[in-house]
């Protein structure tokens, strides 16, 4: 990959932050947007700005193309059989709940199982352990191993003939695990259960291929992947797609309307009720356009090569611990730093221009798993350089002299 031609696309990039050139470390909580889908977002404004599915005027169809076609991208970026299967939301949040209410909600009743892992982001632990008390189904974990991972012989023995559902993360925004979903899938199809997948840390960073990973329904945000905030998507397996009745109800989603009862309209319209996120859906289009023209497996790899780095490097400093596996991880590294409170590391490295989270991560019974209530974490996407890891950890270095102190 040309990192100079890449980096010269993200314009954010290039400013300095408190006197240093800014070094974006936060990736996975919100991606950088490259020209291409800023300009689309801009000329859809310009040029086509409608409302779609209704007007016969020729903004209308345009806005209505550029919507649609953002469909038809997302479709052949993850794979999925037909656009039918793509169902436009706010985010994997709203993706997970949609699928919590529609289908879990409708399937599940007193003794039936719902299952997860302790490493879930609350948007996929909150939505079952709701519909769990809807239903009076069991919410049950597939346990941890001590680096973080999950083996197949937990999920056999977690996943029964009561299990209607199964929903794993596909990589944990805090360890970097990236779980075994095909084989989780196959276990869960086994026992008569849909496969649900968290993507919103897997789509941004590697090729996504649904079909093959035979998941029921994949969830995932455009903001994590170059594309607008407000924008995500939900895959679900037409079938089960079809057997859902929508959650919300109003213009667009419907066929036809009696003063007692209403119809649908067919998918993937019927649960994409109300004006649509049309703007962020076309950013997402030139997002995908972008990505692809890259290359998933090549963004992949150069992460792949620069958490090593990170890895390596992070590891060297005293006090430092580094949660996750050291092997198969994604383009995140999560740690503390002796006792300095993170917040403390954040702030201190903000000081210098470098931009990291610090926290839960959304991810309160992942932390109590790891006894501590938050970290530090540095997330790496397809922009980020060797030289913003030494940066980092020069800074590090200062921010433990600093704080030596606490680190004993
Ligand atoms: N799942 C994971 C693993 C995440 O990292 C996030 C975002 N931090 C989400 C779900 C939720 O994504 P969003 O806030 O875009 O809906």
């Amino acid at each position: 990959m040309n990192m100079q031609l890449i980096r010269e696309q993200f314009p954010i990039l290039h400013q300095d932050i408190n006197g240093h050139p800014l070094i974006y470390l936060d990736s996975a909580a919100s991606s950088q947007k490259p020209r291409s889908v800023i300009d689309a977002v801009k000329r859809y404004y310009e040029w086509d700005n409608a409302n779609v599915h209704r007007g016969v005027h020729t903004l209308g169809s345009r806005a209505t193309d550029a919507y649609e076609g953002a469909r038809e991208k997302v479709a052949k970026f993850i794979n999925a059989a037909s656009t039918q299967e793509i169902i436009f939301t706010r985010g994997a949040t709203t993706s997970l709940n949609l699928v919590a209410s529609g289908y879990a909600r409708a399937v599940c009743g007193e003794g039936d199982e719902i299952v997860i892992t302790p490493m879930e982001h609350h948007a996929n632990l909150i939505p079952w352990q709701q519909a769990a008390k809807a239903t009076g189904a069991t919410l049950k974990y597939i346990p941890l191993q001590p680096d973080g991972t999950i083996t197949i012989e937990d999920v056999e023995k977690t996943v029964t003939d009561r299990t209607k559902i199964v929903s794993v993360t596909h990589v944990s925004n805090v360890l970097g695990v990236i779980n075994p979903i095909k084989e989780i899938a196959a276990i869960a199809h086994r026992h008569g259960a849909v496969m649900v997948v968290d993507g919103a840390q897997s789509a941004p960073h590697m090729a996504v291929d649904v079909r093959n990973l035979d998941c029921d329904f994949y969830a995932f945000s455009g903001h994590k992947m170059c594309a607008p905030t407000g924008i995500g998507v939900l895959y679900g397996k037409k079938a089960l797609l079809d057997g859902m009745e929508p959650i919300e109800f109003g213009g667009e989603m419907i066929d036809h309307v009696d003063l007692q009862d209403a119809t649908w309209k067919e998918l993937p319209w019927k649960f994409e009720g109300g004006t649509p996120i049309i703007a962020g859906a076309v950013g997402l289009g030139a997002a995908i356009d972008f990505l692809t023209e890259i290359g998933m497996d090549a963004i992949e790899q150069h992460e792949h090569k620069l958490t090593a780095y990170a890895y390596d490097r992070l590891s060297t400093l005293d006090g430092i611990t580094i949660y996750g596996p050291q092997q198969n991880r994604s383009g995140l590294v999560t740690f503390n730093l002796g006792e300095v409170h993170p917040h403390d590391v954040a702030t201190v490295l903000d000081t210098k221009g470098i931009a990291v989270r610090a926290g839960h991560h959304c991810c309160q019974p992942l932390m109590r798993w790891l006894n501590v209530s938050s970290t530090a974490r540095a997330s790496f996407y397809l922009y980020n350089t060797e030289e913003d890891v030494d940066r980092l950890v020069d800074a590090l270095q200062e921010t433990r002299e600093f704080f030596g102190y606490a680190i004993g």
